[in-house]
């Protein structure tokens, strides 16, 4: 396994294996990571022949400066998961490599990235949008593959390939969860025992909004009202918002009429945590 940190070895490097007619896979990261992040490693790894994992706390998208200051970074620990994950090479670059002095070009999405988390986090997905551009151009590869705990995230790089037509696609992976339901996240290890006893409450809410689709429900009012109840009974937990929206364009719903997705965030003190459900009538 390489690890580089220079965005033009890295570069040479993915152009080199695909004038020999390889496979490039990439599955971006920011580190801490769990077995979501294998997940999405797993299945690179199954379908390429040059795995790249890149590995970069991307500052641009941060809104907070205490959020960025806290994130968990273990190096060491992230390499040896990379390494027995089966990664060709680790692209860690730093800062000042990926925003080096004088750069101003920003991937500006549209209203894809006004509502839910792009409403919470003002600048989010600039950030995001902006570094998935970066990383595509310089890993170069075939299928980049995403997780659907963000499932806005995962929407908008969709989005974002088909409309700047960057030419790799895009594989989205289900969420990773605990044995309790909890959907994996860098953040999980950020709150306390309460807390993450608590943390269930967002699962145990989504399934419940599930269970009544499945049973008949179609008012999207009523669903969000089910799910902020749920969230009522963890005292630890400061929903923030709880959506029942359209799974492509991410606008609210009337009704239930077809395939829809229930996104919920809340906080647990300082730990923002977000997950998401299905709803399949
Ligand atoms: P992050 O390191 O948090 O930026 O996440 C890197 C990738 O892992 C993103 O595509 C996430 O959606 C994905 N991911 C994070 N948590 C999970 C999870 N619990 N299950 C599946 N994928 C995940």
């Amino acid at each position: 396994m390489d690890v580089l940190d220079s965005p033009t070895k890295m570069q040479r490097a993915a152009d080199e294996a695909r004038q020999a007619g390889r496979r490039v896979g990439l599955v971006p990261t920011m580190g801490a990571l769990h077995d979501g992040h294998l997940s999405l490693l797993r299945r690179a790894r199954a379908e390429s022949d040059l795995t790249v994992m890149s590995l970069f706390v991307n500052p641009a998208q941060f809104d907070r400066p205490d959020d960025l200051a806290r994130y968990p970074r273990d190096f060491n620990r992230d390499a040896r998961l990379a390494r027995d994950g089966g990664v060709d090479i680790i692209f860690a670059p730093t800062v000042e490599a990926m925003y080096p002095a004088g750069f101003q070009t920003y991937v500006l999405p549209g209203p894809l990235a006004e509502r839910w988390e792009g409403a919470a986090r003002p600048g989010h997905f600039r950030g995001v949008a902006t570094v998935c551009a970066k990383l595509f151009a310089i890993c170069r590869p075939h299928r980049a593959y995403f997780g659907q705990k963000d499932y806005q995230q995962a929407t908008l790089i969709r989005r974002l390939v088909a409309d700047l037509n960057l030419g790799l696609e895009i594989v989205i992976l289900p969420t990773v969860r605990e044995a309790d339901g909890l959907a994996l996240s860098s953040r999980n290890v950020l709150l306390d025992p309460g807390a993450r006893r608590q943390a269930t409450v967002l699962s145990h809410a989504l399934r419940t909004a599930q269970a009544a689709v499945a049973a008949g429900e179609r008012s999207a009012l009523r669903l969000r009202e089910m799910i902020e109840a749920e969230l009522r009974t963890a005292p630890l937990a400061q929903p923030e918002y709880v959506g029942v929206c359209d799974p492509d364009t991410l606008e609210p719903l009337a009704r239930i009429t077809g395939r829809a997705v229930a996104l919920l965030a809340a906080r647990f003190g300082a730990v923002r945590l977000i997950d998401n459900g299905m709803l399949e009538p």
